[in-house]
């Protein structure tokens, strides 16, 4: 038997539901435990993220599912190979959702095939390959050829103090183009490697790979 309506909804019919007092929720936890912060766990270097986020002080949650992006802050997508991603997204239902809470201004950092997800266009991608568009870039996949699969380079970040950052790219994308609201942080020959439009930083390395806290404190720091 379909149990009667008002019984779910006891302010009556139409009446606009009691407002949640979610972001003070969440603002007094930020304050005391730090931005707790999603990774998307569908494919590899989940931990290595899981571990430069705590030593900086954020809580990570592994996302494998819609309830997982409940009380998140923000959302990193670490590298694996885009294509995959993307279909594992569909079937896992996390499109959907991560889309509309992009869409909402969610924070997010994308490094490799991240980046490539939160790009506004992938060429040499699948034809059915979806991207989020959270960032205005178009991104070659695979970019800087076969010599040059993987690679370290030492990269200068616009107004980092410290010194380099050592980038560790592994089969990597590289920046076609970026839009006028893209601010370049570094590049590599010339390209775009690391990039920010407004909540969203991306990056075509990994610096989950080296020892240095420095771009993800970055990322943190716009939180
Ligand atoms: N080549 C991969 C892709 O196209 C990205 C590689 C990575 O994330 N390390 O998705």
């Amino acid at each position: 038997m379909v149990p009667p309506e008002a019984g779910r909804n006891p302010a009556g019919r139409g009446a606009p539901p009691a407002r949640p007092a979610e972001p003070e929720d969440r603002a007094a936890r930020r304050a005391a435990a730090g931005p707790k912060v999603g990774i998307l766990a569908l494919q590899g270097d989940v931990q290595e993220h899981a571990a430069v986020l705590a030593e900086l002080g954020a809580e990570p949650v592994e996302v494998r599912s819609p309830e997982d992006l409940a009380g998140i802050d923000a959302l990193v997508l670490p590298g694996g190979e885009s294509t995959t991603v993307s279909l594992l997204l569909a079937s896992a239902g996390l499109w959907e959702p991560i889309a509309a809470r992009l869409s909402d201004g969610m924070p997010a950092f994308g490094t490799c095939a991240g980046m490539i997800l939160l790009a506004r266009e992938v060429l040499d991608g699948r034809s059915d390959q979806r991207t989020f568009g959270a960032v205005d870039l178009a991104v070659r996949r695979n970019a800087f050829g076969r010599q040059r699969d993987s690679f370290e380079a030492r990269l200068d970040i616009a107004g980092l103090p410290g010194g380099p950052v050592d980038g560790v790219f592994i089969r990597a994308p590289f920046v076609e183009r970026a839009g006028p609201g893209v601010e370049v942080l570094a590049e590599v020959d010339g390209h775009p490697v690391l990039c920010r439009q407004g909540p969203v930083l991306v990056a075509a390395f990994h610096p989950e790979l080296s020892d240095d806290l420095r771009v993800h404190q970055i990322f943190l720091g716009g939180l």
